[in-house]
């Protein structure tokens, strides 16, 4: 490898189920407002196209089966929320996608909390600013370890869940989405040319809230697991 002039950051990787060997990440993209009920919670009317966000893949924290993971809670917020999603993990890619060629793109399978400064979002929102800061803060990527899709088989229903503390938040099924995983992936594709190592968050069933300090998330979805992850 080449010489460098400063230490080079650490490659971002995520555990997969079953082997040793790891999921490199490459970008995370972000769908908005995939679920109707949460589209409404959030003032949404209808069937509009679909938007993204990004996050940086190094605010990913890759929290391993079984095991509970710790988020720091995040500075300059008072109203930190938790958003659980389905992420698909990209293993190859390109331009202009058809859903077909984008539901044959994808490696594996995530449980995700795209967790939110929802304050610092309202502020943006108000004043027609990015979401960066509300979004792509350092841990705001919480992902389990990544499920191979020759295992689990596209992930087209099942339940997602989320509880804090043992009490249900947020329900609701994978096929409530308003634009399904591959219709996303194509739609995504045509604003960015996407490569292996992309990961998808395809949005957030209803119910979701703030947490605090020492709160125990857990999220489920059908075939994936549950993660676990503790508000530190
Ligand atoms: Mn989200």
């Amino acid at each position: 490898m080449e010489e460098t002039v400063i230490p080079r950051p650490v490659p971002v990787s995520l555990a997969v189920q079953g082997t040793q060997a790891r999921f490199p990440v490459r970008r995370i993209y972000c769908v908005g407002r995939n679920y109707a009920e949460h589209a409404r919670e959030m003032g949404d009317t209808g069937r509009t196209p679909p938007f993204f966000f990004g996050k940086p893949a190094d605010a990913a924290l890759n929290v391993a089966d079984g095991v509970e993971g710790v988020l720091p809670y995040p500075s300059m917020t008072h109203d930190l929320h938790h958003e659980i999603e389905l992420v698909a993990a990209l293993g190859s890619g390109g331009r202009d996608l058809t859903p077909e060629q984008a539901a044959a793109a994808i490696w594996g399978y995530a449980i995700g909390l795209d967790m939110t400064r929802r304050d610092l979002q309202a502020e943006a929102k108000k004043a027609g600013r990015p979401w960066d800061t509300a979004k792509g803060f350092d841990h705001g990527a919480v992902l389990g370890p990544v499920h191979p899709a020759s295992a689990t088989g596209p992930l087209t229903s099942g339940r997602i869940t989320l509880s804090i503390n043992g009490q249900a938040r947020q329900a609701g099924d994978l096929s409530d989405m308003i634009w399904s995983v591959p219709e996303a992936i194509a739609y995504l594709s045509t604003l960015f040319e996407l490569k292996a190592g992309d990961l998808i968050f395809t949005g957030t069933p209803a119910g979701v809230g703030a947490v605090a300090v020492g709160d125990q998330l857990r999220g489920e979805i059908d075939g994936l697991g549950a993660l676990q992850v503790r508000i530190g």
